[in-house]
């Protein structure tokens, strides 16, 4: 019989997994769990969400991408470490059940939602491309409406956006909406096009603080140039459904409010007969579960040492570590399946990429910081080279010929019909089962023998 390879996520990490097992373990039978038929290619969400990109442009469709692998279009809610089972509900919501001689557990991380209150409610992310298409519809929605609005206070309010979190995800889609609105407010004849403010609300004393303090200055100054407002020290203390109040004290009238202030790894992995650190899956240097060989655990999921780094370090939640991960995995489960050595993983960061939309960009590549158009020029082409997919580098190298020839597609798509769009729709943070309620489940799914 083949050995069964089970591969929960179908992101970096997962379908990168998958695709190398399938050269290397030609024999095996390989199912990856996911409730997308894509590699979502967050990096390029801001994008999307600011209609440079159409939302297409950012997957690589996963049917394309693995050629043998079964995808089981689902999300695995329950693992039974010791009898080696995966409980899966599908997208049509019946319960299924995976067995496993190899498990790789990739499902990456959730919009890490903090307790301020009304944020669940209020609040918007960007995390997900249906998230991202909500957020473009929606702040497309309020330029509209204050353009058709007579009360002064209303414009004012709908024309505001507040972004809270100043890492890479926030600070980019503040940038690249910001552009977006400014150049649409333009074109709305009953619209000020001053009347539209950004704000960036920042916890820490710089943007980016993983960039180092002149990457964070220079792209602070790129933001405040467009006349962004940059908050740094201050953090969001409540929201409603008409304002953001700041932990100064200060009181934002605004409609949107856009959550980007980190994320939690998924809450699969707390769900577990195993050891987390800050809710990552704690793995050995060979990414293998302490405990059980057959268990491996990598990207923004797992607490993987950082060897390169050293004093105990974890890789952060990076696409640039999660892809790395992926073929050390990959070569992980196939050496122990025929009982060879495992080996390490070990990467030194090679820097990162920011896209402050139009020809705006900072970039720190092998440790060279890089602002303005050249910055600009290498992250276009990291993002190029990292989809190592052609027709999807063909679709967003043309998709941003078209934006810079003929602006963002700033129209609304109509999705936010019948849905909010908010935060509270995109957590799945009740869908999973602790060990036991996993048996139990799995044992309710067991064909009955009848009796007589
Ligand atoms: C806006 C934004 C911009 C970013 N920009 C950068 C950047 O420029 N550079 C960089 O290095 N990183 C960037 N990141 C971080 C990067 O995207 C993540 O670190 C990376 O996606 C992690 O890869 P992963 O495979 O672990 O998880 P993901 O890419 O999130 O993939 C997880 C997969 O698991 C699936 N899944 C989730 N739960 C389950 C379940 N229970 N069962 C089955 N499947 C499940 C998901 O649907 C998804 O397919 C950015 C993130 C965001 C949000």
């Amino acid at each position: 019989m083949s050995e069964r390879i089970v591969v929960v996520g179908g992101g970096f990490a997962g379908s990168g997994v998958a695709r190398r097992l399938e050269r290397l373990a030609p024999d095996a039978d390989i199912r990856l769990v996911c409730p997308d038929d894509y590699m979502l290619y967050l990096p390029l969400l801001p994008q999307v969400a600011a209609g440079v990109l159409p939302a297409p442009a950012a997957v690589v469709s996963l049917s394309r991408r693995l050629r043998r692998t079964v995808v089981v279009p689902g999300r695995a809610t329950g693992i039974d470490l010791d009898a080696r089972r995966v409980l899966v509900r599908s997208i049509t919501g019946n319960p299924e059940v995976l067995g496993y001689d190899r498990l790789v557990l990739a499902p990456g991380s959730v919009t890490k939602v903090m307790d301020v209150p009304g944020l669940r409610e209020y609040g918007r992310g960007c995390k997900t491309l249906a998230e991202a298409a909500y957020l473009r519809d929606h702040v497309l929605g309020q330029l509209e409406v204050a353009n058709t609005s007579d009360d002064p206070d209303e414009r004012a309010r709908r024309c505001r956006f507040v972004v809270v979190g100043g890492g890479y995800a926030g600070v980019e889609t503040a940038a690249n909406l910001q552009l977006m609105t400014t150049a649409l407010a333009r074109r709305f004849p009953r619209l000020d096009p001053g009347l539209v403010q950004w704000h960036v609300v920042q916890h820490h004393d710089g943007l980016m603080p993983g960039l180092g303090d002149r990457l964070g200055e220079d792209t602070r100054r790129v933001l405040e140039s467009r006349g962004i407002h940059v908050d740094l020290g201050v953090s969001l203390a409540a929201v409603d459904d008409e304002s953001a109040t700041l932990s100064d004290g200060r009181r934002l009238p605004t409609q949107t409010l856009i959550w980007t202030a980190g994320v939690s790894p998924s809450p699969l992995m707390g769900h577990l007969d195993a050891a987390t650190d800050h809710g990552r899956l704690v793995v050995g240097a060979d990414l293998s579960v302490p405990g059980h060989p057959e268990v491996l655990a990598i990207g923004d999921a797992a607490a993987v040492p950082d060897l390169a780094t050293g004093g105990g370090a974890v890789c952060p939640p990076t696409a640039q570590h999660a892809s790395r991960q992926a073929p050390v995995a990959a070569d992980n489960v196939v050496a122990g399946l025929a009982g060879a050595p495992t080996r390490e993983y070990r990467h030194r960061d090679l820097g990162m990429v920011v896209d402050l939309g139009g020809t705006d960009a900072v970039a720190k590549p092998f440790g060279v910081d890089l602002s303005g158009a050249v910055a600009a020029g290498v992250t276009r082409a990291y993002h190029l080279w990292a989809m190592r997919a052609p027709a999807a580098m063909a679709r967003v190298a043309s998709a941003w010929t078209l934006s810079a020839l003929h602006g963002a597609s700033a129209v609304r798509l109509g999705f936010l019909t019948g849905a909010s769009g908010r935060l509270a729709e995109f957590e799945h943070t009740d869908d999973y089962l602790d060990p036991a309620a996993t048996r139990a489940a799995i044992e309710g799914l067991r064909p009955r023998v009848p009796r007589g």
